[in-house]
């Protein structure tokens, strides 16, 4: 029995129009499959409408009830597209994430899944239903509340109902039709890439490309679930993210990705002594902040600095945090600087052939562009550098690596 899980993104069922351009491509998927579940996020911009509210309603909104807020998104679309589908003469039902079985832990707004008891989605795929699933959404019973999964996360939602399901694949719909060598918006030679290993693509998302949430690609890489990404609004192969396999051509670098919701936090003429690091990074552990790039320079007269890099979210509460601990480790001060930016390549080919980072250093360096921080992993290779040269970084990077190519 073949079993597809689909899930399409909030520009997939952007308004009612939209939905019926789903339901459309459901009907056609319903006749080539034996069971078809379906995922859905909120009308593009919804949660951000809901977020927003929720920040006018009051200052810290309850975590809890911001849960309930957020996964009501979702709850619209789910029964707009069953209804289509019935008026259409389809077997379908709509399911909240609770009714679907996914039973996750307390984390209000971050929630893990634990759990996902599929009795009830098999039962009606049994009987011929399309079964289609309110994303994002999962229900705790140690808080008897409804959680949701963190942005983006009707992704982790499809790729985990298709690992519980046992699916042949779980298939992403969204706006771009594949992944892609860097973003097509800065660098219009950009191409589509076939296929994509999912440690590349755990890297990619890390590094801020939105296509997919790094949870789900996690839980696809953890279970061998492949992912094939496409695009709701034209036919096409899109990409498939999948395992390394030997037929995959080793590509040193496969894709330049850059983020620049980036802020870099200097700890300056902090007293060098065992111990000082733990209490600096104590001090922001804990609160949900997100530290990527950390860099300590060799002390001169007993003083070092310690600089870091942090999401733009997270500025604020770093800088918080570490004027708080300041005082007490009886450092100099702490700047702020929140013009940079992060540029980086991707490449299980690298794992094979040295040489990469410094030909991306003498890319960057020819183009007048320097680097204040670096960072690297097996596959990838990461440098902080000013915001402004970004742009021109990745287009330098792109064309430097041949990336345009087949
Ligand atoms: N609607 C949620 C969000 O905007 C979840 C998702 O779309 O994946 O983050
Ligand atoms: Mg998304």
């Amino acid at each position: 029995m073949s079993l597809i899980v689909q899930k399409y993104g909030g520009t997939s069922v952007a308004d009612v129009e939209h939905l019926k351009n789903v339901a459309r491509k459901v009907a056609e998927w319903k006749k080539k499959t034996d069971h078809l579940v379906v995922v859905l996020s909120a009308m593009a911009g919804e949660t951000n409408v809901l977020l927003r509210l929720a920040h006018e309603a009051c200052d810290n909104p309850d975590e809890r009830e911001m849960d309930m807020l957020l996964s009501s998104g979702e709850r619209v679309t789910i029964p707009l597209l069953a209804m289509i589908l019935k008026s259409r003469g389809i077997k379908a039902i709509s399911l909240t994430g609770r009714q679907s079985g996914i039973f996750t832990d307390g984390m209000h707004t971050r929630a893990r899944i634990k759990t996902i008891k599929t009795d009830s989605i098999k039962k009606y795929l049994d009987d011929d239903y399309v079964v289609v699933v309110a994303g994002f959404q999962g229900y705790s019973e140690e808080n008897d509340a409804v959680t949701t999964l963190g942005r983006g996360g009707s992704d982790t939602t499809a790729v985990a109902l298709a690992v519980a399901l046992g699916a042949d694949r779980c298939e992403i719909y969204t706006d771009v039709d594949g992944v892609y060598t860097t973003d097509p918006r800065v660098v219009p030679s950009a191409r589509r890439l076939h296929h994509v290993s999912y440690e590349e693509m755990l890297e990619m998302s890390g590094l801020g490309a939105k296509v997919l949430q790094i949870r789900s690609v996690e839980f696809a890489a953890k279970f061998g679930m492949p992912i094939l990404v496409k695009s709701s609004f034209q036919d096409g192969p899109g990409t498939w993210v999948k395992a390394e396999d030997a037929h995959m051509e080793k590509v040193l670098v496969a894709s330049v990705v850059y983020d620049k919701a980036q802020a870099k936090l200097t700890i300056a003429g902090v007293p060098d002594s065992p111990g000082i690091a733990a209490k600096i990074f104590g001090a922001i552990a804990g609160n949900g902040i997100n530290v990527d790039m950390i860099i300590q320079n060799i002390s001169v007269h007993g003083l070092t600095d310690i600089s870091l890099t942090v999401p733009t979210a997270d500025a604020k509460k770093t800088l918080d945090r570490l004027e708080a601990v300041k005082e007490e480790i009886n450092a100099r001060e702490v700047l702020t600087d929140g013009n940079i930016g992060k540029v980086s390549v991707v490449g299980v080919g690298m794992r094979s052939h040295p040489g990469v980072a410094a030909k991306m250093f003498s890319m960057l360096a020819d183009a007048g562009i320097s680097l204040q921080m670096i960072s690297t992993s097996e596959i990838k290779i990461s440098c902080i550098i000013n915001e402004e040269d970004v742009d021109r970084a990745v287009r330098m990077l792109h064309e430097g690596f041949e990336l345009g190519k087949e």
